[in-house]
């Protein structure tokens, strides 16, 4: 790809640009990058003109829901009417997704995967937590298999049986069941363990029982972390050394810090915020000050954050928190893939997946400033130019 007019590699100073550049790739990964005039010829390489606009890596998206059938439409336009959120309105997508067949919950999922990928989305990480049974939660995992195996795209399943205890279910017997079904998550394809470790929700006990099952069967953690109220639950990731630690919007400063020297990376979710009329964004400048790693995800999910575009997650973070443009850019990329653990995405350096972004504008900052407008050009996959199948179904 030539006449880049503005790379952003993504590399360890998320201000890097760098302008005239331009990327060669060679059987999916990033072969040579640098600027257009010192472009070593290449025989027979098909060039792509980018005519002077943005690239940067594909967004790495490490925190979503994507697996769910049914509408929880009703719990938002109360919530408009003043309601508060508790994580009840789960049940209701439970029971849903557990009515729903295979196909249909893979049907709905890749239709909000191909939203995804249009708005520049290339790396994700999907969770169950709509099962809640050993065989729901496990079918589901198939499902995010099948989403990695038929979108192009990189796909990280997560197990969350530790959504929610799920209605009518003893807690004690309920954490008993989703501590023995974390050996088959793994045999079914997880490669991370999530709990929603918070306020009425999963204790700080019931999360190390769950952690320490991950950790047996030699699978990664990660938390829903301080998102209703302060808990201890990032001290908790620091001390289990959790990949990550989602939400945060009521951590403490000692919280952040531990985080940071245990590397824990936070992943910040402004949808969700804003979905919820919280407006609680302070977790931000507690975070950064501490030094942690951050990474912005949509946390797409039918609830409290129905959102399938990064493109839009960059922009309320840069609004809400404050976040200077480059340092969204980098947590929705380099970030994302701290947050997975992975090192050949989110970034463009040689060796990297050929996972590209093409925004349609001369400039970064116009990802923020143009408000509501569509962000992306083209999203390139291994290499390949990303061409929406015609056809769609109703938005879901
Ligand atoms: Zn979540």
């Amino acid at each position: 790809m030539r006449n880049i007019g503005r790379l952003l590699p993504m590399s360890d100073a998320p201000e890097e640009v760098i302008e005239g550049g331009a990327v060669r790739v060679h059987d999916g990964a990033i072969a040579w990058v640098g600027l257009d005039r010192d472009l070593p010829p290449g025989a027979d390489a098909h060039e792509l003109d980018a005519e002077g606009r943005v690239v940067g890596p594909g967004f790495v998206d490490p925190h979503t829901h994507l697996v769910w059938a049914g509408s929880r439409r009703e719990e938002f336009v109360t919530r408009l009417a003043g309601e508060s959120y508790d994580g009840g309105g789960i049940a209701t997508t439970v029971a849903a997704t557990r009515a729903a067949s295979d196909d249909t919950l893979f049907a709905f999922a890749a239709e909000r995967g191909r939203r995804m990928i249009a708005n520049g989305t290339t790396t994700i990480e999907i969770k169950t937590g709509y099962g809640l049974t050993p065989e729901h939660e496990l079918r589901c995992l198939d499902v995010i298999a099948r989403l990695g195996s038929e979108l192009p795209w990189n796909v990280e399943a997560t197990y969350l049986g530790a959504h929610v205890i799920p209605d009518g279910r003893d807690r004690s017997e309920y954490v008993d069941e989703v501590v023995a079904t974390v050996s088959q998550a793994a045999v079914r394809g997880a490669r991370w363990v999530d709990v929603f470790c918070d306020e009425g929700i999963f204790t700080l006990e019931e999360t190390r029982r769950i952690l320490r099952a991950a950790r047996e069967a030699g699978l990664g953690t990660r938390l829903h972390a301080e998102e209703i109220a302060h808990t201890g639950a990032a001290d908790l990731a620091a001390q289990f050394g959790c990949a990550s630690a989602d939400h945060l919007e009521h951590v403490s400063a000692e919280g952040a810090r531990a985080m940071a020297a245990s590397g824990v990376v936070g992943v910040l979710l402004p949808t969700v915020t804003l979905s919820l009329r919280t407006f609680a964004f302070g977790q931000y400048p507690v975070l950064r000050d501490a030094g942690v790693t951050l990474a912005l995800s949509t946390d797409c999910n039918p609830g409290t954050s129905w959102c399938e575009s990064m493109p839009y997650v960059v922009q309320l973070a840069c609004l809400v928190y404050g976040m200077p443009v480059h340092e969204a850019l980098w947590a929705a990329t380099r970030g994302g893939a701290a947050a997975l653990q992975r090192s050949d995405v989110g970034r463009i350096a040689v060796g990297a997946r050929a996972d590209l972004l093409v925004l349609d504008t001369e400039h970064e900052a116009d990802l923020v400033a143009h408000l509501g407008a569509p962000a992306t050009a083209a999203t390139i996959v291994g290499g390949r130019v990303w061409t929406p199948p015609s056809g769609s179904t109703v938005a879901s």
